[in-house]
C-alpha cells in the first residue's frame, strides 16, 4: 500500500459498532503483533523488532513500508482511525492484516508511545509523543522511508495489569510465537528481533521452506512433507512433518488462513485424523499449512485479535485438509512400520496337530486394509508388559471374537484386589505381585474415558446452582480461546462481567472441583499455546476427579478399578507420564527369605 497523502478516515458509527470491539492489549507480545501487522500492512520488504526487558520496557517495529504522512501520524493513534476499509462490505474482502482501526488507540491508551515516518511525498518526517493517550508532542523529525514506532513502560498507568503479567520468560515465548507466526506467514520479508541488544532471529527473504529451516533449524528439512491441494473451496500447501518427528509436546502446529495465523482445533483434528495410525497416542504431528479461501467466505471478525475464524464451508475444507495431508503421506511412502513379531496374524497359527497331515497355515491378506483408515491392531499398540499383553492382543482384536474373554482374563476377574495403606491396590498376575497405584490409576481411567468425551459424546450436568468463579478480563478471554473445547466436555460456561458462571459440568465432575479445575486450566493456558487443549482438558478433569491417596475403598471399588486399568491398552502409565504400578516377581521375594 503506498501512501502518498491523507489515506486515514474516521469509520462511521454504525461500521465501528459492526466491528466486534475487543481488548486489544493483554501482553507485550500482543503490541508486537499489532505493530508486525501493521508493517506488513504498511507494505514492508524489512521489518525490525526491538525488545527490551520482554517487551515490558520497549517494543520497537521499525519498518520500510509507505510510511504516514503528518496528518495521518496525528489520526493513526484515534479509535476506528484505519485507512485499510471503508464501509461494512469492505470487512468481507479484506486483505490486510488490520482493518479495525483499533490497535494503535488501545496501546496509546496503556503505555508511551514515540513514532516517527515518512513517506514518499515528504521531505523530512514526522515525529509523535503519546502518553496515557494524550499527545505530548509532534515535530518534524529525519527519519528514511517508513516507520519506527516505539511503546515504552507498557501499563505504567495501570498497575493491575503490568503487576499481572507473567516471568520474563513466560512473557518472551509469547512475544517469540508471535513474531515466529508473521514471519512464517511472509518468507518474502526480511525480519530481525533483537532481544535486549542480542540477536534472536535473522530471516532473510526466501521460500518458505527456506524459512522453516531458518526459524526451526536445519534437522527439519528432511523432515517436511510437502502438501499441496486445490479445490474450489480451497488451495492448500505447505508441509507436514514426518511421523517420526512428531513430539508428545505441543510444538510446531501452524496453520494460516489467506497469510494469517489462526487457531482451529477444529483443522487440527483433521491432520490428526490424516496421521491417524502412524503416531502413537498423544503425539502431535507438525505441520504448517497454508489455507488460501475466498475472504467472502469466511469470517475472521469473531475474536478481538482475529485468531479464530468463522468458515462458510467448514466440513468441506475439513475432509480436503484431511485427504491432503493422507494422499502427501501416502505418496511419500509414510506407512506405518508393521511388527510382524506381535502381528496376532501370526502369532496365533496353530502348531502342526501331533498326527495327521500338516496343514499349510493359511497367511490372510486382507486387500482392503488401507494404513491410513483403519483403528490401531494390536500389533501398533505398545504394550509394555508380557503378561498384559498376552490378552490386550485378544481383546482389542475384533477379528476374534472367540478370544474375547480367554482363561487368563476369567481368572484376573475372580482375582482377589486388596487395599494396602489406603493407597495401593495389590494384586497378582500370572505369578507376579502388582501394586497399582490407586491415584494414578485412576486418573489414567478418567482420561481414557474423557478422551473419548472430547470426540463429541460428553454427559453432561445442568446445575441447579451454577458454580461462580472471580476472575478477571484476561483470564476469560483465555477461557472464551477454548470455549468449544469445553463445550465439547460438557462444561457450559457463562461470563458476566469478571465472573465465569459454570452452568453445566461434565458428569465425571463434581461440583466442588469446578474451581480448582478452572484454576488449573488457567495455569495451563497462560503457560502454553492452546493447541489441542482438549487433551489437557482430560488431564486436568482426571488429576482433580480421580480418587486420591489415603482414600479408603470398598472392596468392590478397588477391584473395579484394578479391572478397568488393566484393559486400558497402554496401562503403565499416567497421563503425566508417572509409572502406575509395580511388579514383583517370586523369585525377589525368595530371595529376600533367604
Ligand atoms: P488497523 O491496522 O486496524 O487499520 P491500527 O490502529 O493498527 O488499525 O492502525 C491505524 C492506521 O495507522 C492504519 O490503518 C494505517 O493507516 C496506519 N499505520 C499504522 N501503522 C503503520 C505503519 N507501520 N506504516 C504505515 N501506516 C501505519
Ligand atoms: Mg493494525
Amino acid at each position: 500500500m503506498i501512501s502518498t497523502g491523507d489515506v486515514i478516515q474516521l469509520l462511521p458509527d454504525h461500521v465501528a459498532n459492526q466491528i466486534a470491539a475487543g481488548e486489544v492489549v493483554q501482553r507485550p507480545a500482543s503490541i508486537v503483533k499489532e505493530l508486525i501487522e501493521n508493517a506488513v500492512d504498511a507494505g514492508a520488504t524489512e521489518i525490525d523488532l526491538i525488545v527490551k526487558d520482554a517487551g515490558r520496557t520497549l517494543v520497537q517495529v521499525i519498518d520500510n513500508g509507505s510510511g504516514m504522512s503528518v496528518t495521518d501520524l496525528r489520526l493513526a493513534f484515534e479509535r476506528h482511525a484505519t485507512s485499510k476499509i471503508r464501509t461494512t462490505e469492505d470487512i468481507f474482502q479484506i486483505q490486510t492484516k488490520g482493518f479495525r482501526g483499533e490497535a494503535l488507540a488501545s496501546i496509546a491508551a496503556v503505555a508511551q508511545i514515540d513514532a516517527v515516518t515518512k513517506t514518499d511525498s515528504e521531505e523530512v518526517g514526522n515525529r509523535l509523543i503519546i502518553e496515557g493517550g494524550q499527545v505530548r508532542d509532534q515535530l518534524p523529525a529525519a527519519h528514511p522511508r517508513g516507520t519506527s514506532l516505539s511503546v515504552k513502560n507498557l501499563f505504567y498507568n495501570v498497575p493491575a495489569r503490568r503487576n499481572f503479567l507473567k516471568s520474563n520468560q513466560v512473557e518472551l515465548r509469547h512475544i517469540q510465537e508471535e513474531f515466529l507466526r508473521v514471519a512464517l506467514a511472509h518468507e518474502k520479508i526480511s525480519f530481525r528481533f533483537f532481544h535486549n541488544d542480542a540477536e534472536v532471529y535473522i530471516l532473510k527473504s526466501g521460500n518458505l521452506k527456506q524459512r522453516i529451516v531458518q526459524i526451526f533449524g536445519r534437522k527439519i528439512e528432511a523432515q517436511l512433507v510437502p502438501i499441496s491441494e486445490e479445490t474450489e473451496i480451497v488451495k492448500i500447501s505447505g508441509f507436514v512433518g514426518k511421523p517420526e518427528s512428531a513430539k508428545k509436546q505441543r510444538g510446531e502446529q501452524y496453520f494460516f488462513v489467506n497469510n494469517r495465523f489462526i487457531k482451529s482445533p477444529y483443522l487440527h483434528k483433521a491432520i490428526t485424523e490424516a496421521f491417524e495410525n502412524l503416531l502413537p497416542n498423544q503425539y502431535v504431528p507438525s505441520y504448517f499449512l497454508y489455507l488460501e479461501i475466498d475472504p467472502s467466505k469466511i469470517d475472521i471478525n469473531i475474536h478481538p485479535t482475529k485468531t479464530e475464524i468463522k468458515f462458510e464451508d467448514e466440513y468441506a475444507i475439513f475432509a480436503v485438509l484431511r485427504s491432503a495431508v493422507k494422499h502427501s503421506l501416502g505418496q511419500f511412502n509414510i506407512m506405518p512400520s508393521l511388527d510382524f513379531d506381535q502381528n496376532p496374524d501370526w502369532a496365533f497359527i496353530p502348531s502342526a496337530p501331533k498326527n495327521g497331515s500338516i496343514k499349510v497355515p493359511e497367511i490372510r491378506v486382507d486387500k482392503d486394509y488401507n494404513p491410513f483408515e483403519t483403528k490401531p491392531t494390536p500389533s501398533q499398540i505398545r504394550p509394555v508388559h508380557e503378561f498384559y499383553q498376552s490378552f490386550t492382543e485378544f481383546e482389542t482384536e475384533n477379528n476374534h471374537p472367540e478370544f474375547l474373554l480367554n482363561q487368563e482374563e476369567i481368572a484376573f476377574q475372580e482375582q482377589a484386589v486388596m487395599q494396602w495403606m489406603n493407597k495401593y491396590l495389590v494384586t497378582q498376575h500370572q505369578g507376579e505381585l502388582l501394586i497399582i497405584d490407586q491415584n494414578r490409576a485412576h486418573q489414567l481411567v478418567i482420561f481414557e474415558k474423557l478422551k473419548q468425551n472430547g470426540t463429541g459424546n460428553a454427559l453432561s450436568q445442568r446445575l441447579l446452582f451454577p458454580v461462580e468463579i472471580l476472575s478477571n478480563e484476561t483470564e476469560i478471554q483465555l477461557l472464551k480461546n477454548i470455549e468449544m473445547d469445553l463445550v465439547k466436555f460438557g462444561f457450559d460456561v457463562e461470563f458476566h462481567g469478571e465472573i465465569i458462571s459454570v452452568n453445566a459440568l461434565p458428569t465425571e465432575v463434581d461440583t466442588e472441583k469446578v474451581p480448582e479445575i478452572f484454576t488449573d486450566f488457567l495455569h495451563e493456558l497462560e503457560t502454553h499455546d492452546q493447541v489441542q487443549f482438549d487433551v489437557e482438558i482430560s488431564k486436568i478433569i482426571a488429576k482433580n476427579t480421580a480418587i486420591r491417596k489415603g482414600e479408603a475403598l470398598m472392596p468392590e471399588q478397588a477391584k473395579h478399578l484394578a479391572q478397568q486399568l488393566l484393559h486400558l491398552p497402554e496401562p503403565n502409565f499416567s497421563p503425566y507420564g508417572k509409572p502406575i504400578f509395580v511388579q514383583l516377581q517370586e523369585v525377589e521375594i525368595s530371595k529376600k527369605l533367604k
